[in-house]
């Protein structure tokens, strides 16, 4: 199943583990990170982060 993956643009703000509905994100080390076992594809990470880090992983 196609997931949103966190790129290395992320700037750790949290705005996105707020949005995301299915509590897939969470804070790692240097970013925010997505469970791919819990994302829904929903795209509310890519539509509230200021820096267009979570990606379809498709694209
Ligand atoms: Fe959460 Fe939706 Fe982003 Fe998946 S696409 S990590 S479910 S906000
Ligand atoms: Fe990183 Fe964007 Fe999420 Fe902020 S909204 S923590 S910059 S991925």
């Amino acid at each position: 199943m196609m997931t949103y993956i966190i790129d290395n643009k992320c700037i750790m703000c949290g705005a996105c583990e707020e949005q995301c509905p299915s509590g897939a994100i969470s804070i790692g080390k240097d970013q925010y990170t997505i469970d791919k076992n819990l994302c829904i594809s929903c795209g509310a990470c890519a539509a509230v982060c200021p820096v267009d880090a979570p990606k379809d992983e498709d694209e």
